[in-house]
């Protein structure tokens, strides 16, 4: 039986005050019991000596624990993965680092939690990492610190064997294709590196075109007979010309040519947080644009190391690919 079901009916209300007995009457258990220092006591004790007692103690017991809740809430290499914090106490900052990563939390008023965006790379070993957080204390500015530690568990990612014939040029380039491919290669570490301290996204990460997937994230293609890495993205089947929208609010990063990636677009969400689309046909932005989540940013194509047009998105944060699809099933605060 769930434990607010055995507790109601047994517990009645102790205070003599209505409004105060509504109050306690609507806390769950746990709070109750934490909280009931502050009821009314039988008369034992002078009020003020009681009071005393209560402030004393209240910074060695801290009245609510740190609680941190993630999701998904089993963690995947390849997923990302969002930290919702509650702290003991009113705090004006709050950072962590998670698999030497640095994060930047926000507070979100209305849900009351710090929350940040994360990920578990592709490469990570299933086992137990730790979450540090350090944060400061609204009122009297000293440090705060908490750790928990969290087990990450291997993704079930398909082993599709699929012989997919593309362009001799993407396999075998020749000296001049290699020069190109070296120039698309400088442009993507100068700027796929780059991580911008504010967020930009707010809230749910929306799909970029409303179209079944081909290709999901993770898989394993074989090209010409050689086999590929990683599908680093999500593929979407839709034909050129069919509009592609930003998944979230951010600055337009790349909007150019690349060799393999064809027409792309790259959008920076803020804090490392980048997504991706490859192979359009028309390019609907600038570099430097600001943009909102559901703004047209291209036209779906087939340029660039495509078997056909459809359209590749990937998500890409503090140099980790994620999977796309775990991103947009997030719900964020
Ligand atoms: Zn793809």
């Amino acid at each position: 039986m769930p434990p607010e079901l055995m507790w109601e009916p047994t517990r009645k209300p102790q205070s003599k005050l209505p409004w105060m007995s509504q109050l306690m009457w609507r806390q769950p258990p746990r709070l109750s019991r934490e909280g009931e220092a502050e009821r009314p006591r039988p008369q034992t004790l002078p009020l003020c000596l009681g009071l005393t007692l209560l402030v004393l103690t209240l910074p060695l017991h801290a009245a609510i624990p740190w609680t941190i809740h993630t999701q998904p809430t089993r963690l995947l290499n390849g997923a990302p993965v969002l930290f919702q914090v509650k702290a003991p106490t009113k705090l004006d900052s709050l950072a962590g680092t998670w698999l030497g990563h640095q994060l930047s939390f926000s507070y979100s008023p209305s849900a009351k939690v710090w929350f940040a965006l994360a990920g578990v790379s592709f490469e990570t070993k299933p086992g137990k990492y730790t979450l540090e957080l350090a944060g400061e204390n609204a009122v009297t500015k000293t440090p705060l610190k908490f750790s928990s530690t969290f087990t990450v568990a291997r993704a079930q990612y398909p082993e599709i064997k699929v012989e997919l014939s593309v362009e001799k040029k993407f396999t075998e380039p020749s000296p001049e294709q290699l020069k190109q491919i070296d120039e698309s290669k400088k442009v993507k570490e100068e700027y796929l590196g780059r991580v911008t301290p504010d967020r930009e996204w707010n809230g749910n990460f929306a799909a970029p075109v409303d179209a079944p997937t081909s290709d999901v994230f993770g898989s394993r293609r074989i090209f010409n007979g050689v086999a590929q890495r990683e599908h680093q993205g999500l593929d979407y089947r839709v034909p050129t010309g069919t509009p592609v929208a930003a998944m979230n609010d951010g600055t337009i990063l790349l909007a150019r040519f690349l060799y393999f990636e064809g027409n792309c677009v790259v959008i920076d969400h803020g804090q490392g947080l980048l997504t991706l689309y490859f192979h359009m046909s028309e390019l609907k932005v600038k570099e430097g644009d600001p943009v909102k989540r559901g703004q047209l940013i291209g036209l779906s194509g087939g340029t660039g190391r495509a078997t056909g047009p459809h359209l590749h998105v990937a998500v890409r944060w503090q140099a980790t690919y994620l999977d796309p699809a775990r991103l947009m099933q997030l719900s964020v605060p």
